[in-house]
């Protein structure tokens, strides 16, 4: 499975920007950066966007890359997957004719946005997928991904405070070769992140029992503005098992 990160922050820096992941070149996990990243001819070839939530630095993308597909040519349209609460939040808060064009009903002869509902932590088929969806605790409907190819797979936090659900849904699952996790502000900052219901490096701490054991874990979604601050408190934590993703690369997991 591939895994190349267009965005890897929780909102946008210069030269940051933010959270998308597109796996084996079709199918978007977030898409808070789209165009910014790919070319028109690799915009055309995404099918599917696991959105995790409705918030901006996930979905902002979503605008763009719709606008792409409807202007150039596309011959398939994206469809937008998740749990419910979080596909209507894309239909009627983003898609909604005042934030954006209804893109599913654009062009009319051939829409170039569908919806798809998934089922709460059932494995199901997107793409050549395997991907088992689980709430997670943010300030809106989130929900986490376990994503699996039949030999190798991640867990995607989304944006979340300390959960359990989504640990307990991978448990004993075989194949996870890392885990996603998000870390929006530095530790000085734990009452912003408590409200808003992200991680702390020290938040992130206290998360790694939970995890799968010894599973690498890769950090995505420190705020731009709090970067170094961040970046030096988690590499404080766990020797070399936490890394920060990097935006632009693309990981191989087998
Ligand atoms: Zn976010
Ligand atoms: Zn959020």
């Amino acid at each position: 499975m591939k895994i190349r990160v267009l965005g890897a922050f929780g909102g946008e820096g210069l030269g940051q920007r933010p959270s998308a992941f597109l796996v084996n070149d079709s199918i978007l996990i977030d898409a808070g950066t789209v165009s910014g990243a790919l070319s028109v001819p690799e915009q055309l070839e995404i099918e599917h966007a696991l959105v995790s939530h409705s918030h901006l630095d996930h979905v902002a993308g979503l605008g763009f890359l719709t606008e792409t597909l409807a202007c150039c040519g596309s011959d398939r349209p994206v469809t937008i997957a998740s749990l419910e609460p979080i596909v209507d939040a894309m239909r009627t808060a983003v898609f909604n004719n005042v934030v954006w064009p209804d893109f599913a009903a654009i062009p009319p002869e051939a829409p170039v946005v569908r919806y798809r509902t998934l089922v709460e932590e059932a494995e199901q088929r997107v793409g050549d997928l395997w991907v088992t969806p689980v709430p997670v605790s943010h300030t809106v409907p989130t929900s986490g991904f376990i994503i699996h190819d039949g030999n190798a797979g991640f867990i995607y936090s989304g944006d979340t405070g300390p959960t359990q659900e989504l640990w307990r849904a991978a448990k004993g699952l075989r194949g996870i070769r890392a885990v996603i996790l998000e870390c929006a502000f530095p530790n000085r900052m734990r009452k912003i992140a408590d409200l808003a219901k992200h991680m702390t490096p020290d938040l992130i701490r206290a998360e790694l029992d939970k995890l799968p054991p010894d599973v690498p874990v890769l950090i995505y979604h420190v705020k731009p503005q709090f970067y170094d601050e961040t970046a030096t408190e988690l590499s404080r934590i766990a020797g070399d098992r936490i890394t920060l993703l990097d935006q632009d690369k693309t990981y191989i997991l087998n």
